[in-house]
């Protein structure tokens, strides 16, 4: 096996204060349970490190190659709306970086890896059934094409857990992402006044996620960067409603600046679209709902910029000013971001084209649609895919999706107009269908489907888990779509809301 070795850029390059050094608690019986090798291929990672024994005391952070500096970060963040002064890994690791083939680099974080200093009243550990879940709808995020964080092992520990609903195998899942930086982190320097911290943060960030910035004058550099993430985070939130993706606890701890999906806890795919549509079981109010994502998009960067607002002029009122600015200039991007993905959704335009979209017809048009989905509660992936089915105007088409969306005028209508559209639009059948069954996935982790991998895989067998992930892989695409493309069989089966562990 080659060496390995793995240096660390947060006690070599970020404040002092944002990190504590802290070993993993040895497991007693490692075992891996999955392994991601194509990501270990882009790691440049030996993939005997995935496999055996050696592996799992790895994976599970019992063995640690020699000189590796494991820290647990700090951060604060705005938790439903609350300011939470200090937060921090109360369960993760990073134990080092490796390099993608992008030539960027990557923290490896291990999560259930024991106590850290930031653990408070939590046990430090993670349960087997919320590893499997980061780890699968991570890896279908990717494959979606999605910016996140990603999953390159799950490995049990021996140990069994106390969980609210029983106990649980104990499990570590290494996480792979662009950094840890969340918005969540400058909060916690904010709260302390630590002006100098924030410069140096701001500076990692730019080293770490956007180096082109690098050579600006202080202030710009602050700017620069806010812009990019208001930028990041207006392209992620619209390829989640893309794809019926509710995150669930949008708090700012949870927030990347690299723009990143991070932190599977609550989320989930929805099967019947409902705009409002929750699934944290912890989210009463429904703050953190599908069609909310938006909006909490743009609180979440008021309260990264008010972080930045020493750094952004030596003035208050103008530093102010400039991060209004860059505020505003989201919600113009996530309209057009959203515009774009709607009018690819109906096939008027490629998803990966990036000109803007001339006319809002497109978006009408689509809402449209969303509306009549919501009036029935239609699935939300399986919708947009029978739509690719067969043209507008054959009758037979629109007899058939009537049965979801409602055999009347209104129906009707629509299907007349969208006809028009694509029409006037001279865009070709073949052409709509290869749009849309690129734009919209016939693939997507479906709550029951992976309950029952998860339950599977409590009782010893992975294999359910590992036919989940081949599937995922190609979302567009399916290799057995019947199978794939069930909804929650009866409403009993249906699980309402997701769960934290
Ligand atoms: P999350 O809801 O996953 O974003 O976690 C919120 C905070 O609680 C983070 O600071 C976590 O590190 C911490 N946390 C969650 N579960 C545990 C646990 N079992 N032990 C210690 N800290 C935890
Ligand atoms: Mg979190
Ligand atoms: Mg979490």
């Amino acid at each position: 096996m080659t060496l390995l070795s793995l240096d660390n850029r947060y006690p070599d390059e970020a404040p002092d204060a944002a990190y504590a050094f802290c070993e993993p608690r040895p497991a007693p019986a490692p075992a891996m349970q999955l392994a991601n090798h194509d990501l270990a291929a882009d790691l440049g990672l030996d993939p005997q490190w995935l496999r055996g024994d050696e592996a799992a005391a790895l994976w599970t952070g019992t063995q640690l190659p020699a000189g590796t500096r494991p820290v647990a970060l700090a951060y604060a963040g705005h938790q439903f709306g609350q300011p939470v002064p200090q937060l921090g890994d109360g369960r993760a690791l990073i134990l080092g970086q490796l390099t993608g083939r992008d030539g960027r680099l990557r923290d490896l974080q291990l999560k259930g890896s024991g106590p850290t200093p930031f653990s408070r009243a939590g046990d430090g550990r993670a349960a087997l059934g919320p590893v499997l879940r980061e780890y699968v709808v991570s890896e279908a995020m990717h494959a979606l094409g999605i910016p996140t964080t990603r999953a390159l092992a799950a490995a049990t520990t021996g140990e069994t857990i106390d969980r609210q609903f029983g106990p649980e195998p104990g499990a570590v899942l290494t996480r792979v992402a662009a950094s840890h930086l969340r918005f969540g982190t400058f909060e916690y320097f904010a709260h302390r006044g630590d002006t100098a911290a924030l410069q140096t943060l701001t500076d990692n960030a730019i080293d770490w996620h956007d180096p082109d910035l690098r050579a600006l004058p202080a202030a710009e550099r602050a700017a620069g960067l806010l812009q990019r993430v208001a930028d990041r985070t207006a392209v992620l939130v619209s390829e989640w409603l893309r794809v019926g993706f509710i995150h669930g606890v949008m708090n700012t701890d949870n927030m990347t600046l690299s723009g990143e999906t991070l932190d599977y806890g609550p989320c989930a795919f929805m099967d019947g679209f409902r705009p409002d549509r929750v699934f944290s079981s912890i989210d009463a109010r429904g703050r953190y709902a599908w069609n909310q994502q938006p909006r909490i998009g743009h609180w979440n960067l008021a309260r990264l910029a008010e972080c930045l607002i020493p750094l952004l002029d030596d003035d208050e009122d103008t530093a102010v000013k400039r991060a209004e600015g860059i505020l505003a200039s989201y919600s113009t991007r996530f309209e057009a971001c959203y515009n774009r993905v709607l009018a690819a959704k109906l096939g008027l335009i490629d998803h990966q084209d990036e000109t803007p979209v001339a006319s809002a017809e497109g978006s009408e048009l689509a809402e449209r649609f969303l509306g009549l989905m919501a009036r029935h509660e239609a699935d939300f992936t399986n919708s947009w895919r029978a739509l690719a089915e067969g043209s507008p105007d054959d009758n037979r088409q629109i007899d058939a999706m009537a049965q979801w969306l409602g055999d009347d005028n209104e129906w009707r209508r629509w299907m007349a107009d969208y006809a028009v559209c694509l029409e006037q639009a001279g865009v070709t059948e073949s052409q709509r269908r290869a749009r849309m069954n690129a734009t919209n996935p016939a693939v997507i982790p479906r709550n029951h489907r992976l309950e029952m991998a998860i339950q599977a895989a409590r009782q010893g067998d992975m294999e359910p888990t590992e036919q989940l992930l081949a599937a995922l892989r190609s979302p567009y695409q399916p290799v057995d779509a019947s199978q794939w493309l069930q909804t929650p069989p009866a409403l009993d089966e249906r699980i309402p809301a997701t769960f934290c562990g």
